[in-house]
């Protein structure tokens, strides 16, 4: 990539309910890795997408925010927020839906997307349920 490169960050929240648990491993064993997240319980999430590229010298732009923004809604808000994420969402059927799990899915939703901004790619993928921690999510090693 050549030229001048800036990252754009779009951010969402959204609420939703989730549960931990692996119906193939014991409860005991369950209990041990998920803690208290095996119960049905919810989380306020907050997601924020990073986008970078080459600032197009005829724009001014590596992508329009408000377009950046209008993808998180339509692939990820409009199916999440006040769901169930393990029975309500179809793309997230047979996933454990941890933070992890979450935001490689949400990338792979969204990188589609960028495929008619030639300068632009997807550089993080973030994911907090709760305040003072958070994923991040950077594609395939
Ligand atoms: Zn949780």
């Amino acid at each position: 990539m050549t030229g001048l490169v800036a990252q754009l960050t779009s951010r969402i929240s959204f609420c939703a309910a989730h549960r931990l648990y692996r119906e193939d491993f014991s409860e005991e064993y369950n209990r041990e890795l998920y803690g208290p997240c095996t119960t049905d319980h919810g989380h306020n999430y907050v997601i924020e997408a990073t986008v970078s590229g080459r600032i197009d010298p005829e724009t001014g732009m590596v992508l329009n925010l408000v377009q950046l923004e209008r993808f998180l809604h339509e692939e990820i808000f409009e199916h999440v927020d006040h769901r169930h994420l393990n029975r309500d969402v179809p793309f997230l059927k047979g996933v454990i839906p941890t933070a992890e799990n979450l935001a490689v899915i949400f990338w792979q939703r969204l990188v589609g997307r960028l495929v008619p901004f030639k300068g632009a790619r997807m550089h993080c993928l973030r994911v907090q349920e709760m305040p003072g921690s958070e994923v991040c999510y950077f594609g395939e090693a």
